[in-house]
């Protein structure tokens, strides 16, 4: 395995990141409780995870399916049973991984076909176990940004609504990046309305709009973000 660089989440950034998401909360007029932090763990060590769990961080979040595979299995049975941290894919997958990240996460955040929606049922149905899925969103005209086209969404849900073995919990998306990131506002309000729009698809109680990281994360909060998916804001920069 690669090696790692040792980084380790100290309480005092953990704090400081927790106040800059109560106080975007605040000027969004929401609830600061209802926005959940992601620790984004790719390229870190199990141990770091181990130690931002210990800090209180209960969601964690992978690129690869086989890195995540491998956390996990180093981290196996430390974790209490009522206290297990849930795993998201935000990361591209592979129609011939899907097995695989049915074994490893919890979420899979990056839905962004019907081929693949349609594998993830399949095998979900297999093992007789719902999967839990957000689906992406493509809000970025970058030509190598992954996602479902914003005009397909409507469609693309009224088909999922026959596959019953997926949980549309909601939608993620990644905004381009900017040296200012003030600039990534619309493309986060785009994904809110039609997060509001599309509603009803989103069977749980809470739903997840999946947006923000750390360049633009107070951005995303003040447009609706319930979920912000942090890695160098925590962990530092990586290699
Ligand atoms: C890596 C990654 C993140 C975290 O990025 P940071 O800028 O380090 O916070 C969030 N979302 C996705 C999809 C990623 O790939």
């Amino acid at each position: 395995m690669e090696s790692h660089p040792v980084t380790t989440l100290s309480l005092g950034s953990l704090e400081n990141v927790r106040d800059r998401i109560r106080l975007a909360a605040e000027r969004a007029k929401t609830n600061p409780d209802d926005v959940e932090i992601l620790a984004v763990t790719k390229t870190l060590s199990a141990d770091c995870v181990w130690n931002a769990w210990e800090l209180g961080l209960t969601q964690f979040g992978e690129s690869r399916v086989q890195e995540a595979e491998q956390k996990r299995a180093a981290l196996e049975n430390r974790f209490p049973p009522n206290r297990q941290p849930r795993w998201h894919l935000v990361g591209h997958l592979q129609t011939n991984k899907v097995r695989k990240a049915l074994e490893t996460f919890d979420c899979i955040q990056s839905v962004d076909s019907l081929k693949l929606i349609r594998l993830l049922n399949e095998e979900a149905e297999r093992r007789a176990q719902p999967v839990s899925c957000l689906i992406e969103v493509k809000i970025s005209e970058e030509p190598t940004k992954q996602g479902l086209p914003p005009e397909s969404l409507g469609g693309f849900l009224d088909q999922c609504t026959r596959l019953s073995f997926v949980r549309i919990e909601g939608l993620m998306g990644v905004a381009p990046l900017f040296d200012d990131c003030q600039k990534t506002r619309p493309y986060f309000r785009a994904l809110r309305t039609l997060f509001d729009h599309y509603r009803s698809f989103f069977v749980v109680p809470r739903p997840i709009l999946s947006m923000g990281m750390s360049p633009d994360f107070e951005i995303a909060i003040e447009e609706g973000a319930t979920m912000v998916r942090l890695g160098s804001i925590l962990f530092g920069p990586r290699s």
